[in-house]
C-alpha cells in the first residue's frame, strides 16, 4: 500500500472542468508533484493519426504557475512551450483555459449540448516526465449535472455517470484516449469475449441503436479473427465515440477507442429493412478505424516508434498503414456478411475512379504522397488533383494488386502476409524491408519489382489483368461530362469551377479555378446555365462554343471545344493497364466467374 500511495502521489495530475459552456471554455489545473528547476511544459502541435501541424496552443489562454502561495515566473520559449522558474522540492501548479470550439474529432469542443476533448488539445506535456503515471480528474458542474462521461482511459474512482478520476501509464496513453461528455446514447456488446461500448451523441429519435450494435459486433469479430484467428485481441476493452451531426464525416484511431463523426441521416433507422448507402459508408468507417487498432496504432512505421509532439513526424509508409487499412475496411464488411459481392465491387469501382480521375498520379508516387502528407494531403487546394495522389485510394489499390498477385501465385494471400508482419514485428514498429521480407518468405519469390513499380514510381497499376485472373472484367467507358471537360465544379445557382484538371478541354479553353461559369454562346445565341449538363443541352451537336465566365469582376468569353461525345456511355476496348493520365476515364467492373470472386472475397 505505501508503494501505491507513493505512486499515486507522484502522478502528474490534471483537473479538467467544463467551466463555461457558452464561452466554450475548459478550465485546467495541472499539478506537477516534482518539478525540475527550470521545468518546461508544452502543448503538442499535432495529434497522431492526422498529419498536419495544427498548433493547438492557439486555443490556450491565461497560463499561470504557483508553488504554494508563491507565483512562479513563466517564460514563453516558443509558440507552444513555456519554462517555469520553479524550485525543486515543492509541487508546481499550473492553471490555464482552453477555448474548445472545433467540432472535428481532432481537437476539443464544448457547448451547452456536449463536450469532447483529446489530451493533445488540453493537457500540457511535462518535459522529462512523460513516462510517469498521469491522472485525469474530470469535474462536473451544476450546468453539466445531467451529463455522463465516456473514455478509453482506465477509471480509478468515478461516479455512476463517469465523472471522477482516471489514470494513464504515460503521457502517450493519456493523450491517446479522447473523452466525450454529454447526454449521449450508449450500448454495449462483446466481440470474441472482449467488452465493447458504443456511444452516440446527437442521434435523431429514429436511430436504431440495436442494429448499430449488432453490425458493429460483426465488424469487430471479423477484425479480431482476421488478426488472431481464435486467439485474443491485444486490448481489454474498446470504446466507439460517435458524434452524429447535420453534415460531417471522419474518424481518428486510438489504441483502445476511436472518435467518429457522421451525418445524422447516415445512422440506421428503426423499421428500415435495407442498409442505406450512407449507412454502408458509416460501417466502412467503423471497420477502417477499428482495423487501425492493429495497423498503425500497434504495428506502425518505425518513425512512429516514439511520437515527437513538437514537429512533423515524416514517414513514407502511409500507403501501407492508410492504404491497406482502406483495402481491408470494406473487404471485412463483405467477410462479416454486411454487404454482398456486387456492393463490394461497386465500392472498388468508386476507388478506381477516384485514382483515375486524378492527373496527379502521374506526378507523385504514393510513397512521396505519404511523406508530403503534412503539406499536401492535409492542405488541399485547387491544384491538389493535378499534383498529388491519395495514399488512401491508390494505397488501397496497391493492396488489392498485391493480394490478387499473391493469390494468383497460389502460395499465400495478403491476409497471411499481414498476420506474419504482426508476428515478425511483435505488433510494433516496422519498415518497408519487413514487408518485402515477408512477401518473399510467404510467396516464394521477391516482390521488390512490384513494390518499386507500384509504390515508388508513377506507373499505372495492372488492375485489369489481375482482376481478370480472379473472375472480374474491367472495362473502360466514356467518362462523365465534367470529367471529359476536365473540370470539378460546384453547382449552386451557377456553375462554380473548383479545379481545372491537367490537360483537359477546359484548361485548353483558359478556364481557371475560381471562375463562375454563367452561360454559353452557341451560333450567336446566348444561354444562361445553372448546371454543367446545361452546356451539353444547349450545345447540341455543335463542337465549338463560347463560354461566358465571370472572373475577378470581369466577364470573359472563352472559346471551348466540346468533347467528341456528350451522350450515353460508349464502351471501348479494355486496356491492359489503366488509361494514360492525359485522358482521365471511367471504368466498370463485372463478374465473369462468380466462383473465382468467391474464393477471393470470402
Ligand atoms: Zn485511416
Amino acid at each position: 500500500m505505501p508503494t501505491s500511495r507513493k505512486q499515486a502521489a507522484a502522478a502528474i495530475h490534471y483537473r479538467i472542468e467544463p467551466a463555461d459552456l457558452f464561452a466554450h471554455i475548459f478550465r485546467i489545473t495541472l499539478t506537477i508533484p516534482e518539478p525540475g528547476a527550470a521545468q518546461e511544459v508544452s502543448l503538442p502541435v499535432w495529434i497522431p493519426g492526422s498529419y498536419l501541424v495544427r498548433e493547438f496552443s492557439k486555443n490556450l489562454q491565461g497560463l499561470t504557475a504557483h508553488q504554494g502561495k508563491r507565483e512562479v515566473g513563466l517564460t514563453q520559449v516558443d509558440k507552444n512551450k513555456w519554462q517555469a522558474d520553479a524550485r525543486a522540492g515543492s509541487p508546481l501548479v499550473l492553471t490555464y483555459s482552453v477555448c474548445a470550439y472545433d467540432s472535428s474529432v481532432r481537437t476539443a469542443w464544448l457547448d451547452a449540448a456536449r463536450g469532447f476533448f483529446n489530451g493533445t488539445s488540453v493537457c500540457l506535456r511535462v518535459h522529462g516526465q512523460e513516462r510517469q503515471r498521469h491522472t485525469l480528474e474530470i469535474a462536473s458542474t451544476a450546468a453539466t449535472a445531467a451529463w455522463s462521461v465516456a473514455t478509453g482511459l482506465a477509471a480509478v474512482k468515478v461516479d455512476n455517470k463517469g465523472f471522477g478520476l482516471y489514470g494513464a501509464v504515460s503521457y502517450d496513453e493519456l493523450v491517446d484516449c479522447p473523452v466525450e461528455m454529454g447526454t449521449f446514447w450508449s450500448g454495449r456488446f462483446k466481440a470474441c469475449g472482449v467488452p465493447h461500448r458504443f456511444v452516440v451523441a446527437g442521434a435523431a429519435p429514429s436511430f436504431d441503436g440495436k442494429r448499430l450494435l449488432a453490425d458493429a459486433q460483426k465488424i469487430c469479430e471479423a477484425n479480431i479473427r482476421f488478426w488472431h484467428g481464435e486467439g485474443r485481441a491485444p486490448f481489454k476493452n474498446y470504446l466507439f465515440l460517435l458524434n452524429a451531426v447535420g453534415d460531417g464525416y471522419g474518424g481518428l484511431e486510438h489504441r483502445n477507442s476511436t472518435a467518429l463523426i457522421c451525418g445524422r441521416r447516415e445512422l440506421p433507422r428503426l423499421g428500415e429493412a435495407r442498409a442505406s448507402e450512407g449507412y454502408t459508408t458509416l460501417l466502412g468507417l467503423i471497420s477502417h478505424e477499428y482495423f487501425h487498432t492493429w495497423n498503425v496504432k500497434r504495428l506502425r512505421p518505425s518513425e512512429f516508434a516514439e511520437y515527437d509532439y513538437s514537429r512533423e513526424n515524416y514517414t513514407e509508409l502511409l500507403w501501407f498503414f492508410e492504404g491497406f487499412t482502406s483495402y481491408y475496411d470494406d473487404l471485412l464488411l463483405r467477410r462479416a456478411g454486411l454487404i454482398d459481392d456486387a456492393t463490394y465491387l461497386r465500392l472498388i469501382t468508386k476507388t478506381i475512379h477516384q485514382v483515375l480521375q486524378t492527373p496527379g498520379r502521374a506526378i507523385q508516387t504514393v510513397a512521396q504522397a505519404s511523406f508530403d502528407a503534412w503539406v499536401k494531403y492535409y492542405r488541399q487546394d485547387e491544384n491538389t488533383p493535378n499534383a498529388t495522389v491519395s495514399y488512401y485510394t491508390k494505397g488501397s489499390l496497391v493492396a488489392l494488386c498485391l493480394d490478387l498477385a499473391l493469390r494468383r501465385g497460389g502460395k499465400t494471400t495478403l491476409d497471411a502476409v499481414m498476420r506474419a508482419l504482426w508476428v515478425r514485428c511483435q505488433g510494433g514498429p516496422m519498415t518497408q524491408d519487413d514487408l518485402r521480407s515477408e512477401l518473399k518468405t510467404l510467396s516464394g519469390r521477391s516482390f521488390d519489382g512490384e513494390i518499386a513499380q507500384w509504390v515508388h514510381s508513377t506507373a499505372e497499376l495492372p488492375l485489369a489483368e489481375l482482376l481478370a485472373a480472379h473472375g472480374v472484367q474491367l472495362r473502360a467507358e466514356t467518362a462523365q461530362w465534367a470529367q471529359q471537360l476536365g473540370l470539378r465544379v460546384a453547382e449552386n445557382h451557377s456553375v462554380q469551377i473548383k479545379t481545372v484538371l491537367r490537360g483537359g478541354l477546359a484548361e485548353k479553353a483558359g478556364m481557371a479555378a475560381g471562375d463562375e461559369w454563367l452561360g454559353v454562346d452557341v451560333n450567336g445565341q446566348g444561354w444562361r446555365i445553372t448546371k454543367l449538363e446545361d452546356v451539353a443541352f444547349y450545345a447540341g451537336a455543335e463542337r465549338s462554343i463560347t463560354a461566358l465566365v465571370a472572373r475577378d469582376g470581369r466577364l470573359l468569353r472563352l472559346d471551348l471545344v466540346m468533347p467528341a461525345h456528350s451522350g450515353a456511355a460508349a464502351t471501348k476496348k479494355a486496356p491492359s493497364a489503366l488509361p494514360a493520365p492525359k485522358t482521365p476515364d471511367t471504368i466498370s467492373l463485372s463478374i465473369t466467374d462468380a466462383a473465382a470472386v468467391g474464393r477471393w472475397l470470402h
